[in-house]
Order: structure tokens, then sequence, then C-alpha cells
């Protein structure tokens, strides 16, 4: 396969490299640099072939298209293929306007890299060790996390879908029994939620997994979830949970009743949902160890992401991720300063439930 040529490629590139350097380490001599010369052009040939393959992505059928002007009719190639000029407007623009790595001085081998980690890291990577990494600072290493985030971000649902779903709640911040009795909130006997943040959570038997950070668990925030995703008439189970109330006016509403101590009755459980939970809690965490409820929402695109892609090898899904890197996420989009932003980019669908 395509994607796996490339990686072998690299590795057979990474072992050539250090055999040269280790060569040229014990001789050092004149061959040092003729080898240097042999290691700078194998590094400009990665730059190469990462760019070639994500073009061979971006455009299957052959026909570059101008990210200034729209036009696909002729668009020429300068410098060995890094930039295209458009016959029609006379832009210049790279393999990279248009995507997430747009504006980014990284090259895509980098980029290339840190979406492959990113993404094959079940419970996540810490910003220091991706930094490590692939060499670039903790902050950059940041930043380009939240981009291949917003790359694999969930989509909206227009269409309900049909079929046996799990729906369920969880909360993500300190537990009130962990903390120290003076900072415990009072009257809570540790089970507070009010400092928390809760998920929401859908999952498609055999299908994917939607989650969603949610302001509270009222009836009124939850049904209306419910019923946007599932079409009317579809098994919905769900825990004793009061706001779950009333489902079965429109679902064949089964619950499983976990404060007794019922987990599973036949078919009615909530594992694939408590399957997804464990692993968000253990990397948040575990790997990323305080998330704030303003990122969490990525970081429930992050996980959902791997989570729904679990069944692919690490290089499709990478090849996949690659294919989703349309649209740019710039610092106002993340931090969150232009209020309109969101409404503006995170409407359109990008991780389909089937
Ligand atoms: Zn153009």
């Amino acid at each position: 396969m395509a994607e796996g040529s490339l990686f072998s490629f690299w590795h057979t590139k990474s072992q050539t490299f250090f055999f040269y350097l280790a060569i040229s380490l014990t001789l050092n001599s004149t061959l040092t640099c003729l080898l240097t010369y042999i290691v700078y052009t194998s590094a400009k040939n990665y730059r190469t072939i990462a760019r070639e393959y994500f073009e061979k992505l971006r455009w299957a059928d052959g026909k570059i298209v101008c990210q200034k002007c729209g036009s696909n009719e002729k668009i020429y190639k300068i410098r060995d293929g890094a930039i295209y000029k458009c016959a029609k407007c006379r832009q210049q623009f790279t393999i990279k306007v248009g995507t997430i790595f747009e504006d980014s001085p990284l090259s895509l081998t980098k980029w290339f890299m840190a979406v492959y980690i990113l993404t094959a890291h079940k419970k996540g990577i810490s910003s220091i060790q991706l930094g490590k990494d692939i060499e670039v600072t903790q902050q950059t290493a940041w930043f380009m996390m939240h981009r291949i985030r917003f790359a694999i971000r969930q989509g909206s649902f227009e269409k309900p879908i049909d079929g046996v779903f799990e729906a369920d709640e969880s909360y993500f911040g300190g537990l009130e029994k962990n903390k120290h009795k003076d900072k415990r909130t009072a009257g809570t006997q540790g089970r507070n939620t009010k400092k928390k943040t809760a998920v929401f959570g859908i999952a498609k038997r055999g299908g994917d997994v939607f989650t969603t950070p949610i302001k509270n668990v009222k009836k009124s925030t939850l049904q209306p979830l419910i019923k946007n995703m599932i079409e009317k008439g579809a098994i919905v189970i769900t825990d004793e949970l009061r706001s779950y109330n009333g489902l079965s006016v429109d679902y064949a509403h089964l619950t499983i009743d976990h404060g007794k101590g019922e987990y599973v009755r036949g078919f009615v459980d909530t594992n694939t949902m408590e399957c997804f939970w464990s692993l968000f809690k253990r990397g948040i965490y575990g790997i990323y160890h305080q998330v704030s409820p303003k990122h969490l929402d990525k970081y429930c695109n992050e996980f959902t992401y791997r989570f729904n892609t679990r069944r692919l090898v690490d290089t499709d899904r990478f090849t996949k991720t690659l294919g989703k890197t349309d649209g740019k996420l710039d610092w106002i989009g993340l931090t969150g300063k232009d209020k309109n932003w969101k409404a503006k980019n995170l409407t359109s669908s990008s991780v389909a439930l089937p």
C-alpha cells in the first residue's frame, strides 16, 4: 500500500542516515564531506516525497486546484514543484495553502510525524513529549496538536440514524473524595458534580461514538441531543439517570441500573461507552493531567477520532487523517477570541457516523 511504502521508505532512509553518520564519525576524513552531502540530499528527498505524497492524496485525479481562485485548468509547478503557479489568476501557492499546515514554517515531514504520532497513541501524547520526538518547542507542539485535533473534529449530524445505541454521561475534573477536606465542596460527600465538566456520549453498537461536553445533565440538555442524532423507533440503552425518563415515547428505551450494581442484562449494557470513558479518562488524567473546560471539546474530538478508527492500522489512520486536513485553524480560532469562528468553521461534518 502507498502509505505503508512511504513509511518503509522513511525507515530505510533513516537507517542509511545513521549508517553514514557512524562511518563519518569513525573515519573523520574528507569522506565526511561527501557523506554530509549525501545525507543532505536524502533530507531534501524526504521533503519532496512528503509533498508528492500529499499532492496525490489531496488531488487524487491529478488536477491541482488553485487555492486562490479555484481554477484547476492550468497550474504550473515551479522550483522543483515546491511552488504552484496558476495560469488563470497568476498567483502562487504551496501545497500547505488551504490546509491546517498553512502559514506554518515547519516542514511537511515534521507535520506528518506529528499526525502519525498523535493519532497512533491510544491515550494521546503530551506536547512536551511530542516536542522532543520531532524536535520542536513544547509550545509549537501544543499548537500543532490543536491544529490536528481541528482536522479530526466531529461534525454535526443533520440526519438521525437507526440501530442500537448506548447513551451515557461522564464527568471530568478532580474527584471530590480525592481532594483534601478543606477543598471539598461543603455537603457533597465526595459526589459533587458541580465542579466537574460533564461529557455526553452516544455509541452506535458496532459503529462510531459521538461525544460532546455539556453544560449540565438535565433532561432539557440530553434529550434534544439524542433526538437530533437517533432516528425514532431505535433502541436506546441508558443508565437510570432521571434525565432519560420519557425517552420511551420515541424509542425502545432500555435501562441498566448501575446504582444497584447491574452492568449487563442480556444485550442491555452501556459497555461501549464505558470502554470509551475509561480510555478517555486514562488519557486525560495520565497524559494530559489537566484539561480546561474551554478546551475539553478538542480532546473529545481527539479521543473520539482514535476510538472510531481503532480498527484501522496506524498507517491507514495516518492517511485517513491527512485526507481531513483541509481547512485552517489560526490562533484566534483556537483561543476563541473571535466568537463567530465556531459557527463559521464547525458546521461541516468531518466524522460521519455509519
Ligand atoms: Zn488561480
